[in-house]
């Protein structure tokens, strides 16, 4: 039996490698990056206490933020002397030895954190989200991820998302400014009552691009996200359009999200967990958005039920008003490491679990051998 209430060391960290096959081929920023396939990290984290904890590392591929799944396992080789011996219960203490070891890299650092907070839940017996200060019990709407390029393939693909409830919709559109003005037109000639809609440029738009499709959609009351290749562009335009601008690959650091608060340049954050370095950075984040009027969406970078899980708790600690919507990855993939458990759609939501910590560990036989493990 796993005791409680006494000191805790971690004894043992194996990392594992796991292709995840997209159901379908993604673009995103008009065709610009491709994606196939996704290169995920698994962490397991063993305790003397019996208590075993596991996270996920799941870049984007390495073409869409700087972080992929060789630099995870890297990074991690690089770390582990300095996590070895630590109470998994103090995150803060572990995110430092993380810092102290690997400046940086925080990408490499968010499935140690993951796996922390599950051991930290289990060991306090409540899911990671009261173990943050209380999980709201409200379903998240899933957001799809639309990466066509064609009106008919967008419309495609939405009421494919829509046939398994989704309300909520990211758009992704960018590159080419008549084309995206029409894509806009038509999908919000197609909008259903209720709907969530953001559109997603990743950062296909010059300054000039996206001021030419901000004034000629104005009328039509858009979010988009991440319009602009870095902040200085999309500050750059913020006094110069009405939309409300979601910031997402710009949001990597704490510095990040209190330059973008402090100034005004964006009015919602997109966090995706493991490109902030996991939930212990990122909670610091959604209080700098709460405490400047700026709502959220949180998603994980990629990956598995594991980590839509996790960005679900984070979730699940945001007021109901401020939380747009989740992300649910693991419907883009042709593998379940996880089998059916853990957070799933339901009616195009992700109810949080109530089991402690994460609620849901992969099959490890699923996953084969580590690739490593360090003790
Ligand atoms: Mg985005």
């Amino acid at each position: 039996m796993p005791r409680k209430g006494k000191a805790m060391k971690i004894t043992r960290i194996s990392v594992y490698q796991q292709d995840l096959p997209l159901e379908h081929p993604y673009w995103l920023s008009g065709g610009r990056l491709k994606f196939e396939c996704l290169d995920a990290s698994f962490v397991k984290i063993e305790t003397d206490a019996g208590f075993v904890g596991w996270g996920e590392g799941t870049p984007w591929g390495h073409t869409y933020v700087p972080a992929h799944g060789p630099g995870i396992r890297a990074g991690i080789e690089t770390m582990a002397p300095f996590i070895l011996g630590l109470d998994p219960r103090l995150v803060l203490e572990v995110e430092r030895a993380m810092d102290l070891a690997l400046p940086g890299h925080l990408y490499a650092k968010s499935p140690i954190d993951m796996a922390c907070w599950d051991i930290a839940g289990q060991a306090a017996g409540l899911p990671i989200a009261d173990l943050m200060g209380g999980g709201s019990r409200t379903p998240r709407p899933i957001a799809s991820s639309v990466g066509a390029k064609t009106i008919e393939d967008t419309r495609a693909v939405m009421d494919r998302y829509r046939q398994r409830g989704y309300i909520a919709h990211s758009v992704k559109i960018g590159g080419d400014v008549a084309r995206d003005i029409a894509r806009i037109r038509d999908v919000e000639d197609q909008r259903r009552v209720g709907e969530i809609i953001l559109y997603d440029v990743n950062r296909g738009w010059t300054r000039q691009q996206a001021l030419r499709v901000l004034s000629a959609t104005e009328d039509l009351n858009i979010m988009v996200e991440q319009p602009c290749e870095s902040l200085k562009d999309i500050a750059a335009i913020s006094g110069k359009h009405a939309t409300p601008v979601s910031v997402d690959e710009c949001l990597v650091t704490l510095q990040d999200a209190v330059a973008v608060a402090e100034n005004g340049w964006a009015e919602i954050f997109g966090i995706k967990l493991n490109r902030v370095g996991g939930l212990t950075k990122a909670a610091r984040m959604r209080d700098v958005a709460l405490a400047h009027g700026i709502d959220m969406f949180v998603m994980a970078t990629g990956g598995s039920v594991l980590a839509d899980a996790e960005a679900l708790h984070l979730a699940a600690t945001i007021p109901d008003d401020h939380c747009h919507a989740v992300w649910a990855c693991q419907d883009m993939l042709t593998v379940d490491i996880a089998d059916g458990r853990g957070p799933r759609n339901k009616d195009g939501h992700l109810h949080l679990p109530e089991a402690p910590g994460l609620g849901v560990h992969p099959d490890e036989e699923a996953l084969g051998d580590p690739l490593a493990v360090y003790s």
